[in-house]
């Protein structure tokens, strides 16, 4: 396992149209999406810096973890999300080198990205973020479901392990 880049850092914030004034009007970031993530009671803020995100975080409910973090620690950095190729598989080879995770198996986060956190307890106080795009033959079989006959789908999906789902894709687009 190993990260590609820094994917976003997240900052949590308890106004997030101030929070968002500051980036653009201060740094001349621009605020390209806002979107709230029910999961995780928040509302968040995206800017691109460079290929990094700074995604500002702002709790919907004052029990959810933002929330709960803010009265705890006030405003500031939240946690850091990592790229990775494969969130799934990047948290069980973390879980087996002994890695407390907050999750077992990927999530949908913000801009559809598969997410899992690791516990700050194992990652020397930095709440841990792996992301990854949805692996790109998913992205495939809801294509070919939503165009093609179901029987190009149970053949496609017989397939499903990494390498061979691959090569699958690449003739399926072919
Ligand atoms: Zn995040």
């Amino acid at each position: 396992m190993k990260p590609s880049h820094i994917e976003h850092i997240g900052i949590a914030v308890s106004n997030l149209e101030e929070a968002v004034s500051y980036y653009e009007q201060v740094l001349g970031l621009e605020c390209y999406a806002v979107e709230e993530v029910k999961d995780q009671k928040v509302r968040t803020a995206f800017f691109r810096v460079g290929e990094t995100k700074i995604e500002l975080l702002e709790s919907t409910e004052a029990e959810g973890p933002v929330g709960k973090f803010i009265d705890k620690r006030g405003q500031g950095v939240h946690h850091i999300a990592f790229a990775m190729e494969d969130t799934d598989q990047a948290l069980k080879e973390a879980e087996a080198k002994g890695v407390q995770l907050i999750d077992k198996t990927s999530r949908k986060g913000a801009e559809g990205l598969k997410i899992g956190f690791l516990h700050p307890r194992s990652t020397f106080g930095v709440l841990t973020e792996f992301c990854s795009p949805i692996h790109p033959c998913e992205v495939v079989v809801s294509f070919i479901t939503f165009n093609f006959h179901e029987a190009y789908l149970s053949i496609f999906q017989a397939d499903h392990s990494n390498a061979g789902c691959r090569i699958g894709c690449t003739h399926l687009w072919v």
